[in-house]
């Protein structure tokens, strides 16, 4: 039974809270139905075409979303902070035949469809529609997300019905969702870590999904001080933020924090690795050891540390139920326990191909099935711990191969470091050459480059050791919060030349 169809055996119960308005799933069901009789017109199947929509994270959006899939279309979200050639990308990728949007954009895309053939609708006041639509076959492609583009162009990865239940119930059952739960979503909805496992799992569950209009930290912790959120789920750079706000917060106000915070479910960090600092000091501001699991949009959730059990700083866990894991060296032998190999993965979660891009699908998988996911980690005394992204957080120098993460963890054992980023530019020495890029903690901290020098020498190995540092206002990173290290390797590039 797909997700739409388990909504009717909770008509009852509050689906979404957005605005200061809480919304049952009955009416979710009818105005979603609303809205596929509004999208296929004359129709009775939009058979597969694409559907593009910006619709803000709230009811509305879940609104789109279900009726698209409800009149048989490919749902394409679209991220309002994109910019307007990131937008062009990705309706002109899926070949969009429709884009719904807020009525307060439909002036602004009308340069986008104007020279093509998209059919330009607003997204309104639905009349209320409780009529049958027929159940949906789970193998038709449901959904393109684009990756966050991290480590090139992103690529549209297409989910059928299947993928995506697949990828629901394995985290419903890890993290023991139930219908007593209400997750607070502060996240973009263009991605998968908010579509999935937090509005998703909250909808599959029968729970309640609040979503806050905009992100401040002052916000999400008034919605937590209320006492009715039971979970959440964020990126660790929304952690980090939380954290820089909490220290202004009166010792009073921290302890009245602490008590609302301790009695959350459970706390979930991913899209990017989670700081052991930043883990560290969030227990110490809420109870929680947060929850770090691994994922990608291809995949879903892969790997995650245990809901029971030790959750250890670091490390990403062991596979989820469903999910089947392996590490691999060059030639897709398993590698010896304790050695690092690039991440593989099997199972129904994973995406059926790149839209459009059949070198790139076929390039994805071995010959026998297993997605490659480019990513390194090892397998340390059952659990997994992740290394680096083959592409830019393994540094080739010198004829070793150098974790960029590791360099990041020792760098931020610095008080006066906020944040860092390390990756290899090349070299025509050394292959490539370690270098950092480094925030310094607010007004008054200074730290010389050669102190840094001096004392990370007493923590690496010469090897490890960075050869360059440039100071910076900001890490660049994309909506998800992840340091686009390609940015960054040209950052180092244009300032060596
Ligand atoms: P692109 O594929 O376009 O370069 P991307 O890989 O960042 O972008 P996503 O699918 O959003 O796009 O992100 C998946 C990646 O995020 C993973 O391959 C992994 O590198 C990283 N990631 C996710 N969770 C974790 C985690 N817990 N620790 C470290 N890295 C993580
Ligand atoms: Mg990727």
């Amino acid at each position: 039974m797909n997700i739409i169809h388990r909504a009717f055996s909770t008509p009852e119960r509050t689906a979404i809270i957005a605005n200061g308005k809480s919304y049952t799933y009955k009416e979710l069901l009818s105005s979603s139905h609303a809205a596929a009789r509004q999208l296929l017109d004359e129709k009775t199947d939009l058979h597969e075409a694409r559907v593009a929509f910006m619709i803000k994270p709230g009811f509305d959006y879940v609104k789109i979303q279900w009726g698209i899939w409800r009149a048989g279309g490919i749902a394409v979200p679209l991220y309002h902070g994109s910019p307007p050639d990131a937008i062009q990308y990705i309706l002109e990728d899926t070949k969009a035949e429709y884009l719904v949007v807020e009525k307060e954009y439909l002036a602004e895309f009308e340069k986008y469809t104007g020279s093509s053939s998209i059919r330009l609708i607003a997204n309104d006041e639905f009349p209320a529609d409780d009529g049958i639509l027929p159940e949906i076959d789970s193998n038709r492609r449901a959904m393109i997300l684009y990756t966050s583009g991290t480590t090139g162009s992103p690529k549209g990865v297409v989910s059928t019905h299947a993928t995506i239940e697949a990828q629901i119930t394995s985290l419903a059952d890890a993290w023991e969702w139930s219908r007593e739960d209400h997750i607070l979503n502060i996240l973009p909805m263009h991605h998968v870590h908010g579509i999935i496992n937090v509005l998703s799992c909250a909808l599959w569950a029968g729970a309640t999904c609040e979503f806050l209009p905009k992100f401040d930290a002052k916000s999400v912790f008034d919605v937590l001080n209320r006492g009715d959120v039971t979970l959440f789920m964020a990126v660790p750079t929304i952690y980090h933020k939380l954290i820089a706000y909490w220290e202004t917060l009166p010792a009073g106000e921290r302890s009245d924090l602490y008590q609302h915070l301790s009695k959350l479910r459970l706390m979930v960090s991913g899209s990017a690795a989670l700081p052991v600092s930043v883990m560290e000091k969030w227990k110490e501001i809420s109870g929680h050891t947060l929850l770090e699991r691994y994922g990608m949009t291809e995949i879903g959730m892969a790997i995650s540390n245990p809901y029971h059990g030790e959750r250890r700083p670091g490390h990403i866990g062991q596979p989820l139920p469903g999910v089947s894991v392996k590490l691999v060296d060059g030639d897709f032998e398993e590698v010896p326990e304790g050695d690092p190999g690039e991440i593989l993965v099997k199972g129904a979660n994973v995406f059926v191909e790149y839209w459009e891009r059949p070198k790139e699908t076929a390039d994805a998988f071995t010959m026998d099935g297993w997605f490659k996911t480019g990513d390194i980690a090892i397998y340390d005394t059952g659990s997994y711990k992740i290394i680096g992204r083959s592409s830019v957080d393994i540094i080739k120098s010198g004829g070793y191969k150098i974790s960029a993460l590791e360099i990041e963890e020792i760098l931020r054992l610095r008080e006066e470091i906020k944040d860092c980023g390390v990756v290899g530019v090349a070299d025509d020495e050394w292959g490539e050459l370690v270098c950092a890029a480094v925030v310094l903690a607010g007004e008054g901290s200074e730290l010389p480059a050669d102190e840094i020098d001096q004392w990370i020498r007493t923590k690496l190995p010469p090897y490890k050791i960075p050869r360059k540092y440039i100071f910076l206002e900001d890490l660049p990173r994309n909506a998800m919060g992840k340091v686009t290290k390609k940015e960054l390797k040209e950052l180092f590039t244009n300032r060596m030349n």
